[in-house]
């Protein structure tokens, strides 16, 4: 079982959170691979826990659709599925399409400024071809939209579908690259400053849109991590 410790815990957080922190990671960067059985044990003392916040936190994964509990037989980490992934899809696609009206009419200097900023970070991650952190600069460019949008609220709840998102975009970025999805990003961002609402909304929606698009492609190549529906 591959499991990386990738940061100590911190003052803050309980040992659940802790816990579910490194968990969640591992999932979403596939080193704990969809299907791979997990020990409570194991990770309790990787992580130099009890049993009780390993436990609590996989009982949340679950919860998340991220690990499937089998009750006196097994954990495992669950496999990808595409309705979840599909359902992701059109809520974001729903949801980000519309704020970019609202975003449109009131974004201000600041936030453009704060898109801009983030654009160069993401060129920069592609340059370095360091792509777990563009990841992080993505998922960031939409939350300053909904920001620029005052929803910031909104983003959370939508970010429960996050983990699923990247699971598949952790695999298809091993036969993909990064450059499209940063070109549809500034896309939208010119669109914007031109207060070009409609060009704005049919990028975001292509853009949300590639996750389900590549989906047969990661299938066919990675059977083995799919629920088979
Ligand atoms: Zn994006």
């Amino acid at each position: 079982m591959p499991f990386v410790v990738y940061e100590e815990k911190m003052d803050h957080e309980s040992a659940k959170e802790f816990a579910l922190r490194v968990l969640k990671r591992n999932i979403m960067r596939l080193d704990m691979l969809p299907g791979e059985a997990i020990s409570e044990k194991e990770i309790a003392k990787e992580l130099d826990l009890s049993r009780t916040p390993v436990r609590e936190a996989l009982l949340e994964l679950s919860r998340e659709h991220l690990v499937d509990i089998y009750p006196q037989k097994s954990t495992k980490v669950s496999l990808m599925d595409a309705r979840i992934v599909e359902q992701g899809r059109f809520v974001r696609a729903t949801v980000e399409v519309a704020i970019l009206e609202q975003a449109c009419r009131q974004m201000d200097s600041e936030y453009f400024e704060e898109l801009e900023e983030n654009l160069e970070r993401q060129a920069r991650c592609i340059e370095e071809n360091d792509l777990l952190k563009f990841f992080t600069f993505d998922n960031e460019f939409h939350q300053i939209l909904f920001n620029a949008a005052s929803l910031d609220t909104v983003y959370e709840v939508l970010s429960i579908y996050v983990p699923h998102f990247s699971r598949e975009r952790m695999l298809r970025l091993q036969m993909f690259n990064a450059t499209e999805l940063y070109h549809d990003h500034k896309t939208i961002l010119n669109a914007l400053r031109e207060k070009d609402c409609r060009n704005a909304q049919l990028t975001m929606r292509r853009h949300i849109d590639r996750v389900v698009c590549d989906q047969n492609i990661l299938k066919e190549a990675f059977p083995a991590y799919f629920t088979q529906v």
